[in-house]
């Protein structure tokens, strides 16, 4: 029982288990090991509705609520987090193309991202910072029917493979801080962007990379918002996605936990299994304790989102709490396994996975300005 989670989206749970054990499960370590994203699973997912279902039914989705993303979200992270990226990406760019787009031009995007026939990722970093986001370089200027835009954008999620990227940049002064930010969706075949792809510890799948842009034209209708108002209007879709990444962690984490009660069940030391001993077993049901709690956070944050209500700070609560967490319990996991777990396998690739989101899409200490904020006022909490 749980009291966020009716029996339809229990129902909905199971179903994407099922697919998720048959499917994305037996590929978790060769997607690793080879750095592929499998865009033929993504098109099945499509073809199955688990991307971004919360997409009202005007844009082509099926009008669920975001707990309905919640969970298909824990049930593919649960089976491969860096493939869940796919789910992550598509329900945040999703929210802000409709929101934000012209019909006309995002219509068709959108149409793509739920077919899992695009990927679409979301460029905010520069290689002078992320935290002082608002802060950003990245030129862009109006030209007639066109925004030019030009500098380098770094840390990206599916840099090399995304087909279109929404991304913040300047057009104000460059004092103008958050109120001179534009946004804007750019195919990623247009002349004068190119790519690159980093070694990255985690979440290989996926991976990371950074864009340069050297004079690359976009047509003006591919602004989303008003021009100098990106930042503040389109960056509350990542409420969204903080929740969605502490439901998607922790989803790891407890596939880590099941496994480690099982197996120190029934491995044996010292002629009795691992279980009987309180130094293996009460860090295990204290991190079990702390996943329950942390998960009924997440499905609360997204319970708001459905009511319009505010949840910006428990949205960064999931944020900074649950990849910490879900990092801690699959280390202790790991250790509960002996060497076993330090051998290449689920164990160490869900640990060099889970270290990643301690950091994108905002850090702990980030995070906790957001909470800071919320309780005592932005003029007491200054950055
Ligand atoms: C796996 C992964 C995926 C990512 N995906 C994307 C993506 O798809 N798109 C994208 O745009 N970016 C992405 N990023 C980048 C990410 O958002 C940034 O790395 C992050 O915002 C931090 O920026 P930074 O790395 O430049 O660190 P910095 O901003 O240089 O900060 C360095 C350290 O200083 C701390 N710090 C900074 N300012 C303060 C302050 N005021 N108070 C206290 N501490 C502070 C930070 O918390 C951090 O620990 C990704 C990063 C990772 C690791």
């Amino acid at each position: 029982m749980n009291p966020y989670l009716d029996d339809e989206l229990q129902a909905l749970a199971g179903h994407v288990r099922r697919f998720a054990t048959e499917r994305v499960a037996p590929g978790f370590q060769e997607r690793d090991r080879t750095r592929t994203l499998d865009r033929a699973l993504a098109r099945e997912m499509g073809t199955l509705g688990f991307i971004a279902p919360e997409l009202p039914e005007s844009f082509g989705g099926q009008g669920l609520p975001s707990l309905a993303a919640g969970v298909i979200h824990e049930e593919i992270a649960r089976a491969d987090l860096s493939l869940s990226y796919i789910n992550l990406l598509a329900s945040l760019n999703a929210q802000i193309l409709s929101a934000h787009g012209e019909p006309a031009v995002v219509r068709p995007w959108l149409a793509r991202m739920l077919a899992g026939e695009a990927l679409v990722a979301i460029a905010l970093t520069e290689p002078r910072g992320g935290s002082d986001a608002a802060n950003l370089r990245l030129r862009v200027e109006r030209a007639g029917g066109h925004y030019v835009i030009n500098g380098e954008k770094t840390s990206i999620s599916a840099a090399d493979q995304a087909d279109a990227v929404v991304v913040f940049g300047r057009t104000g002064t460059p004092e103008s801080g958050a109120h001179g930010v534009t946004a804007l969706l750019v195919p990623t075949d247009l002349p004068g962007l190119t790519r690159s792809r980093f070694d990255c510890h985690g979440q290989r799948a996926i991976g990371r990379g950074s864009l340069f842009f050297e004079n690359v034209r976009v047509p003006a209708d591919h602004r989303l918002g008003a021009e100098n108002k990106g930042f503040v209007q389109v960056m509350q879709g990542f409420d969204f996605s903080r929740a969605l990444i502490g439901l998607q962690v922790l989803a790891v984490a407890r596939a880590a936990l099941d496994e480690t009660w099982s197996y120190v069940t029934q491995r044996e030391a010292f002629g009795q299994p691992l279980a009987a001993f309180q130094g293996v077993s009460h860090p295990l049901a204290a991190f079990d304790t702390q996943l329950e709690a942390a998960r009924l956070l997440c499905l609360q944050a997204l319970w708001l989102k459905d009511r319009g209500l505010p949840h910006s700070a428990e949205a960064a609560m999931c944020k900074w709490w649950a990849p910490k967490l879900a990092y801690d319990t699959v280390h202790q996991c790991l250790l509960s396994h002996g060497h076993g777990g330090y051998d290449r396998g689920p164990m160490e690739q869900r640990l060099r996975d889970l270290l990643g989101f301690q950091i994108g899409d905002g850090t702990e200490q980030i995070m906790k300005t957001i909470i800071a904020r919320s309780r005592a006022g932005r003029h007491a909490v200054p950055a």
